[in-house]
């Protein structure tokens, strides 16, 4: 009951504070602001690529952060900047309709985007990570350089694996890259982006352990994490519990370490 009336009283003050939309790429100057950063001192920055992924759309390291944004913005009374759909893409690199950004480029276009983030009044810069390999050790790397130079607080979230618990709670088993868990967040955010037609476990092949063997491209575009688990199944239930619950896990995220960065008065003042 206490938690029903705190989550109400949440959705009050995020309703009052609501502007006619969270889309940077929507609002205009006018209205932004008003809001930011009097209002709204979080944005959402949802980062990703175009590689190959199974039987899902080659832009689901796209498609799924912008929807967990979208679905988090309320709750965390954010902002959603545009998406930075190009990305360092890995060993998937030679898939048909696959891209490639050099890191040297990626880490100095990000720190120009973030930096834009907090030249425009943003204190809490969270990124929302769609793409795993070097991007993350890119984005943890330039987050913090920027926070550090421009005062403001970031942090970046590799969604699925900081739910990679969920994973084994909804599935009863480990995922991989466009396996059973990342094609379930896709089916539960727009199942056109997804072809069960086109399935067959051979699309799969198991993450080697360390050392053992390295392919380049990997030989097939869905990368379990472990040896028989994270074959695709398509279940429409599963994958919409799957949405809902990395959704709240993630806002639980944001909230938390929001509330802990206030309560330790982390550039809270203009020249502390
Ligand atoms: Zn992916």
């Amino acid at each position: 009951m206490k938690i029903l009336v705190l989550a109400l009283g949440v959705a009050a003050i995020s309703a009052a504070q609501s502007p006619s939309t969270r889309e940077m790429n929507d609002i205009n100057w006018m209205e932004f602001r008003e809001v930011v950063p009097s209002k709204i001192k979080t944005v959402l920055l949802p980062t990703g690529t175009v590689e190959a992924h199974g039987v899902l759309n080659n832009g689901a390291d796209n498609t799924a952060p912008v929807a967990l944004a979208r679905a988090m913005a309320g709750d965390v009374n954010a902002m959603v900047a545009p998406l930075v759909p190009y990305g360092v893409t890995g060993s998937l690199d030679g898939y048909a309709g696959t891209f490639q950004v050099s890191e040297e480029a990626y880490r100095l276009f990000m720190t120009d985007v973030l930096r834009g983030l907090a030249r425009n009044g943003f204190k809490n810069i969270i990124i929302v990570n769609g793409h795993g390999g070097p991007q993350t050790a890119i984005l943890s790397e330039i987050a913090e350089k920027v926070g550090r130079a421009e005062r403001v607080r970031t942090l970046v979230v590799n969604w699925w694996a900081y739910c990679s618990d969920l994973t084994l709670k909804v599935f009863g088993e480990d995922g991989g890259h466009a396996g059973w868990n990342e094609t379930a967040f896709i089916q539960a955010v727009d199942k056109k982006l997804v072809h069960p037609e086109r399935y067959k476990d051979s699309l799969a092949t198991p993450r080697p352990a360390a050392s053992t063997w390295i392919a380049f491209p990997f030989p097939s575009p869905i990368i379990l994490y472990q040896p028989n688990q994270g074959y695709v199944k398509f279940d429409q239930a599963k994958a919409d519990q799957y949405f809902r619950e990395v959704t709240q896990k993630m806002v639980g995220l944001v909230r938390e370490t929001v509330a802990k960065w206030d309560e330790a008065g982390i550039f809270q003042g203009g020249n502390q």
